[in-house]
């Protein structure tokens, strides 16, 4: 009798280490999805140039032609895809995806830039570390719903509340990352999402090099009003060699491209 109980006792306090060890490791995983770009929400100097966002107008957005959904079929240059708030992905858009080491999954027609870039920046004696890249549509919901619930918690109204929500996390269709061509890069030895981000030998490294792979810093300081998207000096996107080069020599931002 005296065993049986002692039996039961390890059991479960084997169960309950177990449960624990569970429940850290589950929150440690979302964690680490959700620092992503929701705009820099572990960044606390975060100078706003989204307050002109409102949700509701990107949503309905019925008023230019320039909220047109990205084709991605008829698009030659698939490298240069637009997407940003007046140019939503559809939620269905898919492409061939390849994982990489980290995990993360990126356009499989990308993947070989993403491999030689972080290899040459190795062989630098730098360590890079992907800690975003694809994102689904319904994973971009999940984080703005997340985002919205919060601010009801908080006592918002439903129209602020999705307004201040799109301040820090991008509404479903607008994030790049829905594309597969864009990744968030950090320095592995300083992994937090904000302005000292560039300050690390592996930004500075990435964002003299990147556009030999093929890649461009998507979000320049220079260019908050352009991109709507605050500084992001970890996030790194595919054009092609061709136009990465003009992009960063010139010291434009892929819209300012397209444009010219
Ligand atoms: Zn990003």
């Amino acid at each position: 009798m005296k065993k049986k109980s002692n039996t039961l006792t390890f059991m479960l306090l084997v169960l309950l280490v177990g449960a624990g060890a569970f429940l850290a490791w589950m929150w440690n995983t979302s964690r680490g999805e959700d620092i992503e770009d929701s705009q820099g929400s572990s960044s606390s100097d975060i100078t706003s140039s989204l307050t002109s966002s409102q949700p509701e107008e990107s949503e309905s957005s019925s008023s230019s032609d320039s909220s047109e959904s990205t084709d991605p079929t008829s698009d030659q240059d698939w490298a240069l895809m637009l997407v940003n708030k007046d140019h939503p992905l559809d939620a269905d858009y898919t492409v061939d995806m390849l994982q990489l080491d980290e995990g993360y999954y990126v356009d499989a027609r990308i993947y070989d830039a993403v491999q030689e870039m972080l290899a040459a920046a190795r062989a630098e004696g730098l360590s890079p570390l992907v800690c975003s890249a694809y994102r689904s549509y319904e994973r971009q919901t999940v984080l703005y719903d997340n985002k919205v619930a919060e601010y009801l918690a908080m006592g918002y109204g439903e129209a602020q509340a999705k307004e201040e929500a799109a301040r820090w996390v991008t509404l479903p269709g607008t994030s790049e990352h829905q594309t597969g061509l864009a990744l968030d890069i950090v320095s592995s030895s300083f992994q937090v999402l904000d302005n000292r981000q560039a300050d690390t030998p592996e930004q500075k490294w990435l964002m003299a090099h990147c556009h030999e792979y093929g890649f461009i810093l998507r979000y320049p300081s220079d260019k908050e009003d352009v991109t709507q998207i605050t500084y992001e000096p970890w996030h790194y996107r595919y054009v092609g060699k061709e136009a990465a080069k003009e992009i960063m020599e010139q010291g434009l931002c892929l819209e300012e491209y397209l444009e010219s």
